[in-house]
């Protein structure tokens, strides 16, 4: 069975990227019946955010992909955040050492620190921590087994880093990039249990995609430089038959295409990079969020499915059930996908021009009662979503092209209309209020009969009068049709709007 994880770091919001990986896991999964994991990634304590796990959770909520295993709703491999499976890593590493293929490094950070100098040479201007180096270094490989024994009794803080191999060429085949190869000379040996007993990811991310009985692992193109020791990890603890079929996502980038997508460039850019608002407990740093911004989660998901993947057939616009049944990891690119705010909001609107009113109703009363709208009638509400939603790219739109049918222009501005203004347009307008108040039918029909029959009567183009109306009942140049305002606003409130712009 397929089984597939999303394994976040909480180490703040959720990045366009983050998301996209959660999305390509759930659509495999589901397209394939298979069942889709969150695992908090969580072992880097000077790494964790007060706040980061509910977020993600919240994004997943939001976005439509509630995993079947987590934290929360658990499951038959709990527990899922890393810091709680401290225990089960330990014996792994220990397994490694018996076996030869991983090592104690008592080395201190200082001594650490200086090894970056003192072996700095033409050839190796930035030594590491590898083959060519260790035997210099304090570790069980360098000293004898007494010292070392006699290291460990008296306390002295250690890690264990995996012995990577001088002169071997690992190679995997990544289910976008094809068979990829590494020489691990260049591969320095990584640590894989830190002094406090907690692993690194390295070690992590083996041991419980191997307990998870994970059989597909998608993960952010960075993480490429990694899957050598990853490979090794597997091979060593002996569990080379299980191993998950990798596929290493392309980068989100840059709307020019330069380089990855950062959060700097939404600041710069004016656009959202994160999923939902994110403010970090530890700066009070804000980061916009695709969600307060206005957009609808189907939207952002379809978006962020077309960052990097097509059906090939030139289709744009999908539902969350079209992708999973037409998701196909052959069609996901190789090249990174660059992002454009642009095209992103034409998914939002071309979701909204489409949406049913209901579907519309909570998030526009939301945006409408922030506003300071009062918004009492659902069914009023579904009328007005229906006539004004073409005409909305975000939510926050509705607050322009639907208000008016809550509240009055607070003061309309008639500057358009001022210069071709004279007495007979101020009589009509005038006028117009006693025929309307004795209007019975309150239609939109019937009141632009009765609207056209008066200008008719006394010589106005009708033209001349139309904008004059508008910009009473809306306060702009803008809006549906003005004898659907009139009609929906009411007839108290029609009155009322026209006295006012006589002022
Ligand atoms: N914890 C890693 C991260 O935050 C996950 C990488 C993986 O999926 O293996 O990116």
């Amino acid at each position: 069975k397929v089984r597939v994880r999303f394994a976040p770091s909480p180490t703040g919001g959720l990045h366009l990227g983050g998301v996209r990986t959660v999305l390509f896991n759930y659509l495999f999964a589901r397209h394939h019946g298979g069942d889709f994991i969150l695992r908090i990634e969580d072992t880097d304590s000077t790494r964790f955010v007060e706040g980061a796990e509910d977020y993600i959770m919240e994004t997943l909520r939001w976005c439509g992909m509630e995993p079947d295993e987590s934290p929360v709703a658990g499951g038959p491999y709990a527990p899922y955040r890393q810091s709680e499976r401290k225990a089960s890593y330990r014996q792994y590493a220990d397994q490694l050492i018996a076996n030869g293929y991983a090592y104690y490094a008592f080395d201190t950070p200082e001594e650490l620190e200086e090894m970056r100098t003192q072996f700095k040479t033409a050839e190796n201007p930035s030594p590491q921590y590898d083959h060519k180096l260790r035997m210099k270094m304090r570790n069980s490989l360098s000293m004898g087994e007494d010292e070392v024994q006699r290291l460990i009794s008296e306390g002295v803080p250690y890690v264990v880093r995996i012995k990577m191999p001088e002169n071997e060429t690992v190679s995997f085949t990544d289910m976008i990039r094809g068979e990829v190869s590494f020489s691990t000379g260049t591969v320095d040996d990584k640590v894989l249990l830190k002094k406090d007993g907690m692993p690194t990811y390295h070690l992590a991310v083996v041991v419980d995609d191997y307990l998870m009985k994970i059989t597909h692992a998608f993960r952010g193109e960075e993480w490429l430089p990694s899957a050598p020791v990853h490979l090794l990890l597997w091979k060593y603890l002996g569990w080379s038959d299980e191993m998950p079929q990798w596929a290493h996502l392309p980068l989100i980038l840059k709307p020019d295409g330069n380089g990855k997508l950062s959060k700097r460039d939404g600041d710069r850019l004016g656009f959202p990079v994160f999923a939902m608002n994110w403010t970090d407990p530890r700066t009070n740093e804000f980061t916009q969020g695709f969600r307060e911004r206005g957009f609808l989660p189907e939207a952002f998901v379809n978006m962020l499915a077309m960052l990097g993947w097509n059906d090939g057939s030139g289709k744009e616009i999908f539902t969350m059930e079209e992708l999973i049944a037409s998701f196909d990891m052959s069609r996901v690119h190789k090249g990174g996908a660059k992002f454009d705010f642009e095209k992103a909001k034409w998914f939002n609107h071309e979701w909204i021009k489409a949406a049913p009113a209901a579907r519309l109703l909570p998030d526009v009363k939301n945006v409408l009662t922030t506003a300071g709208l009062s918004v009492t009638d659902d069914s009023y509400l579904a009328t007005i979503i229906d006539l004004v939603k073409e005409r909305c790219t975000l939510l926050p739109d509705f607050v322009e092209q639907a208000g008016f049918f809550f509240a009055a222009p607070a003061s309309p501005d008639m500057e358009p209309v001022k210069a071709k203004w004279n007495l007979d347009k101020n009589l009509f307008f005038t006028d117009l209020q006693g025929v309307l108040a004795d209007l019975h039918d309150w239609s939109a029909a019937s009141i632009e009969t009765a609207f056209k029959e008066m200008a008719t009567a006394r010589a106005i183009k009708v033209g001349e009068l139309q904008l004059p109306l508008r910009l009473m009942l809306v306060g702009g140049k803008f809006g549906p049709a003005v004898f659907d305002i009139a009609a929906l606003i009411g007839k108290a409130s029609t009155i009322e709007r026209i006295k006012k712009g006589l002022e």
